[in-house]
């Protein structure tokens, strides 16, 4: 089994130098050497080139402080709950003082009013600095974005958190002898080779585990950890659409989405304490915590969600590209989703809400990918490529009728 990997490595990857990659399957890891790649001739000149870029790109005068994953996820609950017993203590204290001590307090507060405004203005300075010096601009996407880790400490969270869905789908591990994992294992290589001119594809230790659960999902944890699950591959119908999932996921990765959602989330908190203490510290528990709720779900709506769904557009952007130059019929993006489109209007996936999920709605994807098709073309013939069948597969697709559909899909034994 070992030897079909490593062989399998070797004919995609061009291998000249020893490294490693964990695949995982059957509660524990197989560790196999791989070699790296030929050196990049011109990887002086375009490191250069990168760095004047970056210079250009992100306001930075200091080294940046980087924030430990783990203190970063145990931080989250501490400010919140911390605010809250503040406020709380705050209001009791204030109850317990008589009408005359209130209103010397009041005083004193007052004299003082513009010290206390100038804390919170120095806070607010401080995070708005920290934020400023903390964003960083990702070469693949021109996008600038705040991240307060490093891939070094990205690798370590990926690894405990590895490590713990291993543990929660020690049942439902798929071998590495089965037929479905050495396909996605095929289709990573052909994605990894193609792509390998990006260092962070190259610097990833990309890992795949199946799991075999009821759930049509496929999922990758911080620093390359992709999880797929069966039910997936039931739908897809070829490699191509294989390919598809998975270099979204593998973009997910290359953009550093994890970190930066969890970045995002800890600056949040840090905003965020000072409304939840004087909302505990001003009204009645059971009033502060309906409107701690109700502010947190309204935030989640307007912000969160839909910052979300922005990310996961941008890994199909992205994904699609690094589809086209690994070969790949992208133009199977657009039937994938138009797919999970009209199994979800036959009621065989579950309704989508799209303003309350964390991903676009499953036509907002199929539209999204058409749109970006011409430039993904155009960029898959410019990678040497072969021509692509000249039956497209979305007209394919869209010729058939509801009933042809329904027929189709029952062939194919999704419904
Ligand atoms: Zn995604």
């Amino acid at each position: 089994m070992l030897t079909t990997l490593r062989s399998l490595c070797r004919k995609n990857l061009q291998p000249t130098a020893t490294r490693f990659i964990v695949c995982s399957a059957r509660n524990r890891h197989h560790v196999w050497p791989y070699k790296r790649f030929p050196p990049v001739q011109d990887k002086v000149d375009r490191r250069k080139i990168q760095y004047l870029k970056l210079q250009k790109c992100d306001f930075r005068t200091t080294q940046n402080l980087h924030v430990p994953p783990l203190v970063a996820m145990l931080m989250r609950p501490v400010l919140r709950i911390g605010a809250l017993l503040l406020g709380r203590g705050i209001k009791k204290w204030w109850t317990r003082k008589s009408a005359k001590e209130k209103e010397e307090y009041k005083w004193w507060f007052k004299e003082r009013r513009n010290m206390f405004l100038g804390c919170f203005g120095l806070y607010g300075l401080i995070l708005a600095i920290y934020y400023i010096t903390h964003l960083e601009t990702n070469p693949l996407t021109q996008r600038s974005r705040f991240i307060i880790f490093n891939q070094e400490q990205e690798k370590k969270l990926g690894q405990m958190i590895l490590e713990a869905h291993l543990e929660a789908h020690k049942t439902d591990l798929v071998p590495h002898s089965h037929p479905a994992y050495m396909r996605l294992m095929r289709v990573i290589a052909k994605i990894f080779a193609a792509n390998k001119d990006l260092k962070s594809m190259r610097d990833t230790e990309w890992t795949l585990t199946v799991i075999n659960t009821p759930l049509t999902n496929s999922y990758i944890l911080p620093g390359g950890n992709i999880f797929v699950s069966l039910d997936i591959i039931k739908i897809i119908e070829n490699d191509d659409q294989l390919g598809i999932i998975l270099a979204h996921e593998m973009a997910h990765s290359l953009l550093l989405h994890s970190l930066e959602a969890l970045s995002g989330q800890l600056l949040w908190d840090f905003l965020i304490v000072i409304p939840i203490l004087l909302v505990w510290a001003l009204f009645p528990d059971l009033t502060a915590g309906i409107i701690q709720i109700i502010g947190e779900r309204i935030v989640n709506i307007v912000y969160n969600l839909p910052y979300s769904r922005v990310l996961e557009n941008e890994a199909d952007e992205v994904g699609l590209k690094l589809a086209a130059k690994a070969c790949i019929d992208i133009r199977e993006a657009v039937v994938f989703w138009a797919t999970m489109r009209t199994l979800t209007e036959m009621h065989t996936l579950p309704p989508e809400l799209s303003w309350i999920s964390t991903h676009p709605a499953h036509g907002d994807r199929e539209k999204n990918l058409n749109e970006e098709m011409t430039k993904a073309l155009e960029l898959r013939r410019n990678s040497g490529c072969s021509v692509l069948p000249a039956l497209d597969p979305r007209d394919k697709f869209y010729k058939r009728t509801a009933k042809e559909q329904e027929i189709y899909f029952k062939q194919r034994g999704i419904i």
